[in-house]
C-alpha cells in the first residue's frame, strides 16, 4: 500500500498548478478563453485513450488537473469534470464504434464540449422518476420533455439525454440518445442565476418532438439507468476533486493573510492556529480518499461506494473551510469580492450536483447494510 503520489504523479500535479496559476482567469464572464488554454494542452481529453484523440492519463492524474484548476477556477474545473466524465465518458464506455469515430476525437480535442441531462423538475435525487418520453418512430425516436440545470446548456455540443420509452417499465424503460447542438426540437433556456459556479452556464433543456436516430441511441433501450448510475461514481470523484481545490484554496489564502497580518505586528490567537490546523488535517484525509477512489475507478473495479465516500467528505469539506476561513480572516473577508466568498458559494453547489450529498451517504448505508 503505498500514501504518496508517484515521481510521475507529482510532476504533472506541478504541470497543473503552474498551468492554473499562471494561465487560469477567475472573471465573472464564460471561461472560453481557460477552456482554449486547456483544450491546447490536451486538458480537454486527458483519460480519453490516443487512439481516440485523447492523452491516455490515469484516472488520477486527471482528478490531479481538475483539484488545481478547481483551486484557481472551479466553474472551469467543472466545466471541464462535467465534459469529461458524463460528457465524454458515456460513447468511449457504452458508444458503437460509429459513435465513438463520429464524437470522441472532437470531445478528447476539446473542439466539442460535452453535457448530460438527466435532472428534471420531479426527478432530481430520485432520477428513476424522470418522465421525459422517447417514443419510437420510423428509424429513430421522438424525445419531448424538460430537463433542468444542464451544466453547459447551450454551450454544449453533444448532450447524453436520459428518456423513457415506457414509464409504466420503471427504470427499464430509461434510454440514453446522443442529441447534438442545433438538433430540431432542441431548445435551451437562459442561464439560471445560480448562488456558486457561476462561470459554468447552467439551463434548461427542452426537447420538443426531437427526432434522435437509432443510431444516436447509447446502449440498448432501458439500459440507461445503468449507464447514468456506472457515470455518476466518475463524475462524482471529478466534483469531490473541485471540493478538494476548494478546501485547499480557502486555506491557502487564509494562510497567506496570516502571515501577512503577522508580518504586520499581529500574533495569530492559539484559537485561530487550531482551527486552522483541524482543516489541514481535513483535508489531507480528504486527499486519501478522493486519490483513493480515483484509483480504485483507475483501475476499472466499480467504485460506487468509494466515488460516494470520497464526493461527501470532500465537498463537505470545501463547504465546512470555506465558512471557517471566512470567520478567521473576519472583516477582510466578508466583502463580496473576497476569494472566499467565491469558494463558499462554490463549494455549497458542489455539495448538490450529481446527487446531493444525501444521496450519497445513501449508497454509501446501501453498500454497507446490503
Ligand atoms: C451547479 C449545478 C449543476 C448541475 N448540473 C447538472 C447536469 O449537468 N445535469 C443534470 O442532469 N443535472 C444537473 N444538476 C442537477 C442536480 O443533479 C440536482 O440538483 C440534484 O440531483 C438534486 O436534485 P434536486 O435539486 O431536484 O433536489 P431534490 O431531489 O428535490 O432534493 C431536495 C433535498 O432533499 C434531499 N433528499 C432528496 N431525497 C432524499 C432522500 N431519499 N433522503 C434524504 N434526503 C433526500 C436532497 O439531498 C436535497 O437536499 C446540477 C445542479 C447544480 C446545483
Amino acid at each position: 500500500m503505498t500514501f504518496s503520489l508517484s515521481d510521475e504523479q507529482i510532476s504533472k500535479q506541478q504541470e497543473f498548478r503552474r498551468f492554473a496559476g499562471e494561465e487560469i482567469d477567475t472573471g465573472d464572464h464564460y471561461p472560453q478563453e481557460n477552456l482554449k488554454k486547456a483544450a491546447q494542452r490536451g486538458y480537454m481529453g486527458y483519460p480519453v485513450p490516443a487512439e481516440w484523440g485523447g492523452q491516455g492519463e490515469g484516472f488520477l492524474n486527471y482528478i490531479l488537473l481538475i483539484e488545481e484548476i478547481s483551486k484557481v477556477c472551479a466553474s472551469t474545473g467543472a466545466i471541464i469534470a462535467v465534459h469529461t466524465s458524463v460528457g465524454t465518458f458515456p460513447i468511449l464506455y457504452f458508444g458503437t464504434g460509429q459513435q465513438k469515430q463520429r464524437y470522441l476525437p472532437g470531445l478528447a480535442g476539446g473542439e466539442m464540449l460535452g453535457a448530460f441531462a438527466l435532472t428534471e423538475a420531479g426527478a432530481g435525487s430520485d432520477a428513476a422518476a424522470l418522465s421525459a418520453s422517447a417514443t419510437p418512430v420510423e428509424g429513430g425516436y421522438r424525445l419531448n420533455g424538460c430537463k433542468l440545470f444542464i451544466t453547459s446548456g447551450g454551450q454544449a455540443d453533444l448532450y447524453t439525454v436520459f428518456a423513457t420509452v415506457d414509464k409504466s417499465k420503471g427504470v427499464k424503460g430509461i434510454t440514453a440518445f446522443l442529441v447534438e447542438r442545433g438538433a430540431d426540437g432542441l431548445a435551451t433556456g437562459t442561464p439560471e442565476k445560480k448562488m456558486g459556479l457561476n462561470r459554468s452556464q447552467t439551463t434548461e433543456l427542452r426537447l420538443e418532438d426531437l427526432f434522435v436516430p437509432v443510431t444516436n441511441r447509447l446502449g440498448n433501450e432501458g439500459d440507461g439507468f445503468t449507464i447514468a448510475m456506472s457515470l455518476l461514481d466518475g463524475g462524482r470523484i471529478g466534483i469531490a476533486a473541485q471540493g478538494l481545490g476548494l478546501a485547499g484554496a480557502s486555506i491557502d489564502y487564509t494562510v497567506r493573510y496570516l502571515k501577512e497580518q503577522e508580518a504586520a505586528g499581529q500574533k495569530t490567537e492559539q484559537g485561530i492556529s487550531f482551527a486552522l490546523a483541524d482543516l489541514a488535517a481535513r483535508l489531507e484525509a480528504a486527499r486519501l480518499l478522493v486519490y483513493r477512489a480515483a484509483a480504485v475507478k483507475g483501475s476499472g473495479v466499480r467504485c460506487s461506494k468509494e466515488a460516494s465516500m470520497a464526493k461527501m467528505f470532500a465537498t463537505d469539506l470545501a463547504v465546512e473551510a470555506s465558512t471557517r476561513c471566512i470567520d478567521l480572516c473576519g472583516l477582510a473577508a466578508s466583502r463580496r469580492d473576497n476569494p472566499l466568498t467565491r469558494y463558499f458559494c462554490d463549494a455549497k453547489a458542489t455539495q448538490i450536483y450529481e446527487g446531493s450529498n444525501e444521496i450519497q451517504r445513501i449508497v454509501i448505508a446501501r453498500q454497507l447494510l446490503k
